[in-house]
């Protein structure tokens, strides 16, 4: 079995080739293998110029590629789900971030992990929690959940 671990958020707001934003979570899961944890799916309100809810989830991923060779994967799922590039917070079929793995603190010109925004993000958080509460961040030293409840105590309605 593979030896590292990733923590992966899914995000859908629009139909696309497979319908409903929550089918376009379950699709892209399908397509990425390795999983061991899926979160409930949850609605969310856009941020950014979207109108659309968007549908959110969270899932544990078992693999033997290092980040650069997951994030490419995760790209090209994204391209082939409908994602067209440039519209940063457009609506889209599918987004897909490594939010964490088990190697910590990753950094390069084109990827950071843990991902720099996951910590300010309650549709990240939230399904995390469910699946990996007790994970730590490797920067802040902080657990998912005592993120998460951060995060709850400055915005308690989102
Ligand atoms: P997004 O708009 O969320 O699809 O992000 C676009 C770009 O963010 C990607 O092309 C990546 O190169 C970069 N990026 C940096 N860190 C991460 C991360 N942890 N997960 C996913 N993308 C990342």
């Amino acid at each position: 079995m593979a030896t590292t671990l990733y923590a992966i958020a899914l995000g859908a707001n629009r139909y696309g080739r497979h319908g409903r934003p929550s089918a376009a979570i379950v699709a892209a899961l399908a397509a990425i293998g390795g999983v061991e944890a899926v979160s409930p799916i949850i609605a969310s309100a856009p941020i950014g110029p979207s109108t659309r809810m968007f549908a959110n989830a969270a899932a544990l991923i078992r693999s033997d590629e290092p980040p650069p060779a997951l994030l490419a994967r995760l790209k090209a799922i994204e391209r082939r789900m409908g994602r067209r590039p440039g519209i940063r917070w457009g609506a889209r079929p599918i987004d897909l971030d490594i939010i964490l793995w088990s190697g910590g603190p990753w950094r390069t010109r084109t990827l950071t992990i843990p991902h720099p925004a996951f910590r300010d993000r309650r549709f990240v958080l939230g399904p995390l929690a469910r699946i990996a509460a007790r994970w730590r961040d490797p920067i802040s030293g902080l657990r998912v959940r005592h993120l998460l409840s951060q995060v709850d105590r400055r915005r308690p309605r989102t």
